[in-house]
């Protein structure tokens, strides 16, 4: 068998096209294959898909291939442009590649499934690629299978936000908890932030006044953005999210009477965490103190009430275990506490409407999990937007096809 023969079957390039040559360079680690069409070849109009339209001019180009073995590869032919009866002049796209891409359509699978398992730069690495050369692969498969997403089932929607890089740029993620998987993802954390998913969510099949129920943080940005851009969806605060708050005012506390006890040096974590998840040594500390007469002891019982409202067996139980909380928190003589508690009384309903969605942002761990890998994989990503594709790509269920 001649090698052109070989190579044309391994490629499965089929007529017009053939296997002209090859040019193989061991010390330069290349294969160039040459590809051709038989002088007077017809072709079918890539508009119409009339048949029969001869080559009008050719425009010479290159793609990256498979490596072979060791070698990089490439693939050279000339494309002809077309002249249909009805379209006029067209260019032809080639089954090896998409228009405009300098890779192969088995490169870029390779690809896309090599940055799905590390990060794109140790890809580019591996491939000897430049990382933009290779996000814009990413971009235009996850662009691709984004346009073809149907959003229609989207009614139950928790909204995230998460740093892009450190302490800089948000970027705030939009999960169908039905599906478990991120559906829009942008830069920004505010009412407009919520605009662009309804607009994102319109235009894909789906309907913002669908949405029924969203779980949010108490930031009056996603407030304000779910009241004016999902106008029928009842708002769940994240018990996270409502814990933390509660939480930060125990640290509050304990910083203030750490400079009358000094016993309280050190003790940080202890009264963050859970009693069920301190260390022995953590145990013992916290046994060893006086804490009958610690203000920070007090507010740390407050804190782990609050916590007992999410063991309540009924909305009705709920309300009144938090009526009573309320109660308690307000008369601590804490004034952190106090804050805190105020700020519970202001957003009273959507945190009992836990009760009835049983929605959290913690019930999206599986995503959170998955977004560090996305940043992981688009570490040094260059741009918010490698960023979200990335988040796309392994936190958004799509349906990618490269190749095809
Ligand atoms: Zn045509």
């Amino acid at each position: 068998m001649r090698d052109t023969s070989l190579l044309q079957l391994a490629l499965g390039i089929v007529p017009p096209w053939t296997v002209r040559g090859s040019d193989f360079d061991p010390k330069v680690r290349r294969l160039d294959i040459h590809i051709d069409f038989a002088v007077g070849s017809r072709f079918a109009c890539p508009s119409c898909g009339a048949a029969d339209c001869p080559a009008y001019d050719t425009e010479q180009m290159t793609w990256r291939h498979l490596n072979f073995f060791q070698h990089q590869a490439y693939l050279h032919a000339r494309v002809p442009r077309v002249r249909c009866s009805q379209c006029g002049i067209k260019k032809l796209s080639v089954p090896w590649a998409r228009p405009d891409s300098g890779f192969t359509l088995l490169f870029e699978a390779l690809v896309m499934a090599l940055v799905s398992a590390m990060p794109v730069n140790n890809v580019a690495r591996l491939v000897g690629e430049h990382d933009t050369k290779l996000w814009r692969v990413i971009h235009h498969y996850v662009e691709r299978a984004r346009a073809g997403t149907d959003l229609s089932a989207v009614s139950r929607v928790a909204i995230d936000e998460t740093a892009a890089r450190r302490g800089h740029n948000y970027i705030t993620l939009f999960v169908d908890i039905g599906q478990a998987r991120v559906v829009f993802a942008t830069e920004g954390k505010d009412a407009e932030t919520v605009a662009a998913f309804a607009d994102d969510l319109a235009a894909h099949n789906g309907d913002p006044e669908a949405v029924a129920e969203v779980c949010i943080d108490m930031s009056p940005g996603f407030i304000k953005g779910t009241a004016d851009s999902l106008p029928r969806a009842a708002v769940t605060f994240d018990k996270f999210h409502a814990v933390k708050i509660i939480n930060d005012a125990v640290d509050r506390v304990r910083r203030a009477e750490r400079k009358v006890h000094k016993l309280l040096a050190g003790t940080r974590y202890i009264w963050l965490r859970n009693p069920a998840n301190l260390s022995e040594r953590q145990h013992a500390m916290l046994q060893s103190m006086p804490l009958r007469h610690l203000k920070t002891a007090r507010a740390y019982q407050i804190r782990l009430a609050f916590q007992e409202l999410y063991e309540q067996s009924s909305a009705k139980a709920g309300a009144a275990f938090l009526k009573r909380w309320y109660f308690w928190a307000t008369h601590s003589r804490l004034p952190p506490i106090i804050d805190a508690a105020r700020t519970v009384k202001r957003h009273w309903d959507g945190i009992l409407r836990w009760f009835h969605s049983k929605i959290a942002n913690g019930l999206i761990e599986g995503i959170n999990s998955l977004v560090q890998a996305a940043k992981a994989k688009a570490r040094g990503y260059r741009s918010i937007r490698n960023l979200t594709a990335m988040v796309y790509l392994l936190a958004g269920k799509l349906d990618i096809k490269p190749a095809a």
